[in-house]
């Protein structure tokens, strides 16, 4: 089922109030991305760092799909990268990618509900055998491990078919909004920032950023850019 929309904020009070509103609209989470939220949230805790996994290979997946349509268009592709930048002082990290990008429907069903079965499973599976931390290296969590380390989280994103940019955000707690706003660099890609939770500011440091990217850079065909100060 595709989440609907619970409400559509636009102040109507004067043209000049209309030109300058920006329309944000109010989704609530499927009640099995509800589930599979908390199911990440509590039970991967002893293992956080597979939060940059999935989040690089979402990039990488993106960059490969935009390498694949403009090969099939016969257009040359943008350089295809993923950047990474931890700011310790705003507290964030910010992942980019130059891949397809969304549309705001795509927004919607991909990052609205539970995507593919890999989470699914990993919940199926969780759910026999709750005490098995082995299984979390045998799934994809996907897009929501971001909330194993981050309160909140911001998606920009471009589609390759569309010249709006659009904002998803959301705290996980209660639903998310889409609005169009923001700026992307390029034909299509997406930025997403963490707002880096007070106790996982490790994920800050390079050191620990590199530790990991080192893990899965060597399955990824585009390169990854590391911004983040020596600690
Ligand atoms: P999965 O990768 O198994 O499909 P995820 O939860 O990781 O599940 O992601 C859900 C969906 O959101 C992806 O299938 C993709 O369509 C979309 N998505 C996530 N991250 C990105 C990204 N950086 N660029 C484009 N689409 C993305
Ligand atoms: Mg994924």
């Amino acid at each position: 089922t595709t989440p609907a929309a619970k409400s559509s904020v636009l102040p109507l009070r004067s043209e000049s109030a209309l030109r300058s509103a920006v329309a944000e609209e109010t989704f609530e989470f499927t009640a099995e991305t509800d589930r599979v939220m908390e199911i990440i949230i509590n039970s991967l805790y002893s293992d956080k760092d597979v939060f940059l996994r999935e989040l690089v290979s979402n990039a990488a997946d993106a960059c490969d799909k935009k390498r694949f349509l403009s090969i099939e268009a016969g257009n040359a592709a943008d350089a295809l990268r993923v950047r990474i930048t931890a700011d310790p002082d705003k507290k964030t990290l910010t992942i980019e990618d130059s891949g397809v990008g969304m549309s705001r429907d795509e927004l919607v069903a991909n990052l609205g509900k539970i995507a593919k079965s890999g989470t699914k499973a990993f919940a199926e599976a969780l759910g026999d055998a709750p005490d098995d931390v082995n299984l979390i290296g045998q799934f994809g969590v996907g897009f929501y491990s971001g909330y194993l380390v981050a309160d909140k989280m911001t998606v920009t994103t471009k589609s390759m078919n569309s010249d709006k940019t659009h904002t998803w955000s959301s705290d996980a707690k209660s639903g998310f909004t889409v609005r169009e706003e923001g700026e992307i660099e390029g034909s299509s890609g997406t930025r997403i920032v963490l707002d880096v939770k007070e106790d996982c500011s490790e994920y800050l440091e390079e050191a620990t950023l590199r530790r990991l990217l080192k893990r899965y850079s060597e399955f990824l065909q585009f390169p990854i850019e590391l911004y983040a100060s020596k600690t």
